[in-house]
């Protein structure tokens, strides 16, 4: 049975290209880049060519940019190391960041004491930056905001540039989880005050296991890994040279084609919403995913209007793979924090979320089958209370 793929935001398949690059890589590059003869120096001129395309990407210099395994690692990188070597005491988050965020934020809150200011989110998933802004004037603590870009679960998208500029005003360090949008938006960061920001490659077809860090130059933060002089000694560990060729390759890819994959998830999203609106009724959208201005194109989360802990799996046996919420929090029993954010107390109880999310490879076929899938499985259930209190 050919799977029908709904769970890019999870990961994405790879490009055949980025295949090919790296399997060239593997064959014909295989020097450790530190050695100094000529087969390590191809190699590494392999990573400082995609160093300097990242840079160009975002408008920055190369020596802001810092390869590590993932968008986790990034993540972890930045927030710890920010408390450790750039003497922060103060985090503002907000419950709807990534694990990889925010238990690195509890991490840093039990063991370096540091205080968390967390701002909840509307029950649309909006970050009032009002709050933002009374929290910024509240403390003369050193502070690091750490806001993500596009929500994972819900798609929300935050302006992570007005949230940069506050943070300057009020001489903060701001850190966006920019996983989600890294290679599906145009990001300028000469123009966005952000410090730093993380990408991971397997979410724009490149390859698992390689990322990387945006350091803002000069602002002092060091490595968590250390042993070796690799990545400017911000990141020791011989490099992942096929990873980041594969990781080069996606991102020339994406944005080549960014303004026609763009229009065409947009298209994919919005039939989603309707042809699922008209098959399954009852079905509702959280946060902002249904909205296109607001919310990233590749993620549209819909809540069936019964509860159906099963869904994944029956939708795997027809043959869809499709995630619940966030892949790493799929396998959990408890609720994901997002959702408890934005769903209320009635819907967690009686109401079933499902994250579809697209790629530029999405098909309205596939879309098609998705709709006939959940119109069977939902005829199996009698809508018990439709008087669900939304939020
Ligand atoms: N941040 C966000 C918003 C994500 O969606 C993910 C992955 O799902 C990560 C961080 C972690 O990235 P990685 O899988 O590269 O560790």
């Amino acid at each position: 049975m050919n799977k029908i793929y709904l769970d890019n935001a999870a990961t994405t398949p790879l490009s055949e290209e980025v295949i090919d690059a790296m399997v060239s890589t593997m064959r014909m590059n295989f020097g450790n880049p530190s050695s100094t003869h000529s087969l390590g120096q191809e190699a590494k001129i392999l990573i400082e060519n995609v160093r300097r395309q990242v840079a160009d990407y975002l408008h920055v210099t190369p020596a802001e940019i810092i390869f590590t395994s993932c968008g986790t690692e990034s993540n972890n990188m930045i927030i710890k190391s920010s408390v450790e070597h750039l003497g922060v005491e103060r985090i503002i988050s907000s419950p709807l960041e990534h694990k990889c965020v925010s238990e690195s934020i509890l991490d840093m809150k039990s063991r370096k004491g540091v205080e968390v200011n967390y701002i909840r989110p509307n029950q649309k998933g909006d970050i009032d930056l009002e709050k933002l802004e009374q929290l910024l004037m509240a403390s003369e603590k050193k502070t690091l905001v750490s806001l993500m870009h596009a929500n994972n679960e819900i798609g929300n998208l935050t302006d992570i540039k007005k949230v940069a500029e506050l943070c300057k005003i009020h001489g903060a360090l701001f850190h966006s989880d920019t996983v989600q949008t890294m290679a599906h938006m145009n990001l300028d960061f000469s123009d966005i005050p952000v410090d730093f920001a993380s990408c991971s490659a397997h979410k724009f077809h490149g390859p698992k296991g390689v990322g990387f860090a945006f350091i803002r130059k000069a602002s002092g933060l060091k490595g968590i890994i250390t042993g070796g002089p690799q990545e400017r000694s911000l990141r020791a560990g011989t490099e992942n040279v096929a990873g980041i060729v594969g990781l080069g390759k996606a991102l020339e890819l994406s944005l080549a084609h960014m303004e026609d994959y763009t229009r065409h998830m947009q298209q994919i999203k919005s039939y989603a919403a309707e042809k699922l609106t008209a098959e399954v009724p009852g079905i509702k959208f959280n946060g902002r995913s249904a909205e296109m201005d607001n919310s990233l194109y590749t993620v549209l989360s819909a809540l069936l209007p019964y509860k159906n802990p099963l869904i994944g799996l029956q939708l795997d046996m027809k043959g869809i793979a499709i995630s619940q919420g966030s892949a790493c929090s799929s396998g959990a029993s408890k609720p994901s924090m997002v959702m408890m954010m934005v769903l209320s107390e009635d819907e967690m109880d009686h109401c079933t979320p499902l994250r579809i999310s697209f790629s530029h490879m999405t098909a309205k076929e596939d879309i098609d089958a998705l709709a006939a899938a959940l119109k069977e499985i939902s005829a199996d259930f009698i809508i018990e209370n439709t008087n669900v209190e939304h939020r």
